[in-house]
């Protein structure tokens, strides 16, 4: 008897598609969707009890791994004293005050309980802030389902989008310009016709939602250049390298690469709430002093700054700090996209993979796609034959092409070994 058909048939009847995110539902592969019973370090157990080394660590957030011991002391310690008051902790202060201590271009921050919610409230702040109303995204990156932001190009350039759900009505995205990633002459042309409109720019620095690519070091100083010289603010969204592909993030990255570099807004998430529904957005204390109840713009939430989401974040913010911690998760990324790369290359299969800090992605292709575009080109139908592959041999990659991938510092050399073993297996039968 397959468990996980059984609960997935009977998902189906009860939730829509049998799953409550949608790229859960292996539809991209095909297959079925493999139920969690309950994960311990880098592993996950599936409804046959089955083991899995787990590489997308629920998306991000899991970079300790599943039950670090000093996590879920926090949190059990935390829950005994209350789940939830609708009044102000100690630990949302001590929380704030870590990530401004990590993340220097932030002198506030909000505490918000997912992604899309910091992502949602950074537009609205932007827009409030600056008085404009016009905001740039770019194509393949990800911000949350807010209405503005699912929205994809127009047909011409530097036009406004068209919404990419029903249920937007085109109206909501009117004021989204949406632009090719790492395309330096579109986001010149938009700031030229535009720019005295522009509240913010928004993107993800290293995109992890179209695989893993890298915004170009000439294209992010010229997005840093044209937000000064035209009064827009630009706002990273780094709810998925927030804490992830560096101790500073994906900003402290880009300004080694460029001297002086800061966006003026960030988004987090994942990380900062380490595996508990935690989010946050922050940015110079002029920007954030136009948030209520200081400022106009509204914002709010129940379980915002839920105290044992706090004690989680907090915990796991905790570990990473730890003196060599990012060296070493860093080092073991490397040697599992190296170890995927030869054994793609013993098999005559092209292979590209790139890693920062934990975060990796990699393309059956030569080179490395620099926009959406050239990432929907890659060859889905032999991924596909990649990724089941793999997850027959208790391997579990992102069930999409279009998503980067986790390690966690519970992955051990031989969880590398293992895979590398199982990748050259399935190389092979490619
Ligand atoms: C996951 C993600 C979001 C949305 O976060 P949720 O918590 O899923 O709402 C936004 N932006 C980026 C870059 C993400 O990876």
């Amino acid at each position: 008897m397959d468990h996980n058909q059984q609960l997935f048939e009977r998902a189906q009847k009860v939730i829509p598609g049998g799953v409550n995110s949608p790229v859960r539902a292996f539809r991209a592969v095909g297959g079925t969707p493999r139920f969690v019973q309950r994960a311990q370090g880098a592993y996950f157990w599936d409804a046959n009890g089955k083991k899995h080394i787990d590489y997308i660590g629920s998306w991000g957030p899991m970079i300790l791994g599943h039950g670090h011991p000093a996590v879920l002391e926090a949190v059990q310690k935390a829950a005994l004293d209350g789940f939830s008051f609708g009044a102000p902790t100690e630990r949302e202060v001590e929380l704030a005050e870590a990530i401004l201590e990590l993340v220097p271009s932030i002198d506030m921050v909000r505490l918000v309980s997912s992604g899309t919610e910091a992502g949602m409230s950074t537009i609205r702040l932007a827009r409030g802030a600056t008085g404009r109303k016009t905001i740039i995204k770019f194509e393949g990156c990800y911000h949350g389902h807010a209405d503005a932001l699912l929205v994809k190009a127009g047909s011409g350039l530097a036009t406004f989008g068209n919404p990419t759900s029903a249920g937007v009505p085109p109206e909501v995205v009117q004021h989204t310009l949406v632009l090719e990633y790492n395309n330096v002459e579109q986001l010149e042309a938009a700031f030229a016709q535009h720019g005295a409109d522009i509240a913010c720019l928004m993107i993800e620095p290293i995109a992890g939602n179209m695989n893993f690519v890298r915004a170009s070091v000439p294209f992010m100083k010229r997005c840093r250049e044209l937000c000064t010289q035209h009064g827009a603010l630009l706002a990273f969204d780094e709810v998925m390298t927030g804490f992830r592909v560096a101790l500073g993030s994906a900003q402290s990255v880009y300004a080694q690469l460029i001297p002086g570099f800061e966006p003026d807004m960030t988004v987090m998430g994942k990380v900062i709430g380490g595996g508990m529904p935690l989010a946050a957005f922050g940015a110079k204390r002029a920007v954030m002093e136009h948030l209520a109840p200081l400022g106009g713009v509204y914002q709010a939430g129940t379980l915002s700054g839920n105290p044992v989401a706090t004690a989680c974040g907090l915990a796991t913010l905790r570990e990473i700090r730890k003196p060599g911690f990012f060296e070493a998760l860093s080092a073991r990324t490397q040697s599992l996209v190296a170890g995927l790369a030869a054994a793609a290359n013993e098999a005559g299969v092209p292979f590209r993979g790139d890693s920062q800090g934990g975060m990796f992605g990699f393309f059956l292709l030569d080179h490395l796609p620099q926009n959406y575009a050239a990432v929907m080109k890659t060859d889905g139908p032999r991924f596909n034959r990649f990724f089941h592959g793999m997850l027959n041999r208790g391997v579990y990659f992102a069930p999409a092409l279009y998503e980067a991938g986790f390690v966690s510092a519970a992955h051990t050399e031989a969880d590398v070994a293992e895979t590398v073993a199982a990748a050259k297996e399935v190389f092979a039968s490619l």
